[in-house]
């Protein structure tokens, strides 16, 4: 009969050697793997008693930053939706009233702003789209939940606190390139 691949292969029913049948060449073989793999270094370590480092540009649970006087940046402009593969992120805009320019530094800013974690790929899209300087990812670690409806973080969860103690450092996050691209104003979304 002719096969539809030229992967078939004979098997062979030839008689074992006695090495074969005593099998104690090869516990030996696979005993020295062992011992070998004994004095390597490891690659696996003790979490969460031991914790590894992360990369400078680690990206994590996304912050929504404050300017320094406490206002939130975000103006609700949508591009870091616009620019999301994964349709991560939806929100709500909305006009500021007189009176709550202590609030929101824009005269628009974003009323519902929420992200789907678990849609979210953690590319860092957004953070580069955004011209506010309002969105970035850090280096913590969304954490594991049994539901999927608590995945979905607001504000409540991505605004930064009003406290300057309690804020979420992004300076690692602010390279000298990232910075100089953002002041170009050659890009429309940078004016
Ligand atoms: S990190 Fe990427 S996938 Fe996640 S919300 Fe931002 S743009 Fe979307
Ligand atoms: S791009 Fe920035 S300012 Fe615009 S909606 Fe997103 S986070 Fe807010």
């Amino acid at each position: 009969m002719q096969t539809l691949t030229n992967r078939s292969k004979v098997v062979s029913n030839k008689k074992m050697t006695f090495g074969e049948w005593i099998y104690l060449p090869a516990i030996f073989k696979g005993m020295s793997i062992t011992l070998k793999h004994f004095f390597k270094k490891k690659a696996t370590i003790n979490y969460p008693e031991e914790q590894r480092e992360f990369s400078p540009v680690y990206r994590g649970q996304h912050v929504l930053k404050r300017d320094e006087q406490g206002r939130e940046r975000c103006t609700a402009c949508g591009l870091c939706a616009v620019a999301c593969p994964a349709e991560a992120i939806t929100m709500l805009a909305a006009e500021r009233k007189p009176g709550e320019e202590h609030l929101y530094r824009e005269e628009k800013y974003a009323a519902k702003y929420e992200i789907n974690m678990l849609r979210c790929i953690f590319c860092g899209d957004c953070e580069e789209a955004c011209p506010k300087e309002a969105i970035f990812l850090t280096d913590r670690i969304v954490e594991a939940k049994y539901q999927r409806k608590p995945f979905v973080y607001g504000k409540d969860i991505l605004v930064e606190p009003v406290d300057a103690d309690k804020r979420i450092d992004v300076t690692k996050r602010q390279t000298q390139n990232v910075l100089k691209f953002k002041q170009n104003k050659r890009f429309a979304h940078n004016r």
